[in-house]
């Protein structure tokens, strides 16, 4: 029994709690007035719960103000723990703590080599995170959770990565319980595009609707599923993965064994190899600077990928009917020269009816999205009543 629920208290205070320490998990912090709204209790329910809930040292309270009025803002306490969010992309990785209530504490990222290899990359990880935990004054007891994102989809069932090729150097070690054993805390591991999926339909663009696409567009290509307010894996973990679709069967051999996949159109080799002869060795975030600057043949080719994702993105819409689809990635930096010509071709290729209510809108997180997301993960895996209970 947690310190919270234990006691003299009746099953209904019991479930009014948890209901209020839900809410502020979830949303990272709420006032008083927003926690009632959020909960349907009454605003004198949520103000006794809070206090005793401020006693015991699972929440914090402190001033705050909402619309020009004095309020009081309730968030996880710190002394709860401290959640790490890791993001693993194909040149480089950020690792970001936060405190339960989802204040920034330490971020840092570091870039990788191409092509980078899965115990090299895991021990950088773990150093830079015990590193961090000391500027923070903390230690790896203090973590609650790590939740790592990786541009590829992930088994649940075997925890490895679930197409062989896309990651060829990280296949064959199940990621979370490597960093588990060395952490001795818990470890999960999910594709990016499901975590920034999460993160919008938690706190952002898409908290309001329970059926909605996350599309990330960056070395990589891949989308995340929420339909019925939840993330869908699909069997395999491999649901969303559009950039392993074919488009083209006579197209380019991709990363995964097939021809012609979406990413071999759209990805950062497709997009940085037609413009070697004219730019000479560019990378792909210099061609995405240069689109958005205006040099007419970086933006041709981030419009014509901007086209045919968004063509491939319509299908995809008429399968699932979500009502919003946001868009992340290092491509949407590019800004009109991509988000138009996608919004577009979304548009033409959805069926009357069909096409999402709402336009397609980039990330409300930027470049935070994924890592955003990861935090969540955590702390929406995470009992409430564990929070205290292992540190009192
Ligand atoms: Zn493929």
């Amino acid at each position: 029994m947690s310190r919270w629920s234990s006691g003299s208290q009746s099953g209904l205070r019991e479930a009014n709690t948890a209901k209020i320490v839900d809410a502020v998990k979830r949303f990272g912090g709420l006032t008083q007035v927003e926690l009632a709204e959020a909960t349907s209790l009454s605003t004198a329910t949520v103000s006794a719960i809070v206090k005793e809930l401020s006693l015991s040292g699972l929440v914090e309270t402190r001033p705050t103000s909402r619309s020009g009025r004095r309020a009081q803002l309730v968030t996880i306490a710190r002394r709860a723990g401290v959640v790490a969010a890791v993001q693993i992309g194909s040149r480089s990785m950020r690792v970001r703590l936060t405190d339960v209530g989802q204040d920034v504490l330490a971020d840092r990222g570091m870039p990788l080599p191409a092509d980078h290899a899965e115990d090299t990359v895991l021990d950088r990880i773990t150093l830079l995170l015990i590193d961090m935990l000391g500027m923070i004054a903390a230690d790896p007891e203090d973590l609650i959770g790590v939740c790592i994102a990786v541009p590829a989809a992930v088994d649940p069932e075997s925890g490895l990565i679930a197409y062989r090729g896309v990651m060829r150097r990280w296949e064959d070690q199940p990621v979370a319980a490597v960093v588990q054993q060395r952490l001795g805390c818990p470890v999960i591991v999910e594709k990016d595009a499901s975590l920034a999926a999460l993160a919008e339909a938690t706190l952002g663009t898409a908290r309001d609707v329970a059926d909605s696409l996350f599309v990330h567009a960056s070395y990589t290509t891949s989308a995340g599923i929420v339909l019925g307010s939840r993330l869908y894996r699909g069997h395999a973990g491999t649901a969303g993965e559009i950039g392993h679709l074919q488009v083209d069967p006579a197209g380019s051999v991709c990363t995964c064994g097939q021809r012609g996949c979406l990413e071999t159109l759209v990805g950062a080799e497709a997009i940085t190899a037609p413009l070697r002869t004219i730019h000479g060795q560019v990378t792909f975030k210099d061609v995405i600077a240069r689109a958005a600057s205006g040099d007419p043949g970086c933006a041709r080719v981030v419009s014509d990928a901007a086209t045919t994702l968004g063509r491939v993105v319509a299908g995809v819409c008429q399968t699932l009917g979500p009502e919003v689809v946001t868009v992340g990635g290092e491509l949407v930096e590019a800004g009109p020269i991509f988000l138009l010509p996608f919004a577009s071709a979304l548009r033409d290729h959805a069926p009357q009816g069909r096409a999402p209510r709402r336009d397609p809108v980039p990330t409300s997180f930027g470049k935070d999205a994924v890592l955003v997301g990861a935090t969540i993960h955590i702390l929406q895996s995470t009992d409430p009543s564990q929070l205290l209970e292992d540190r009192s």
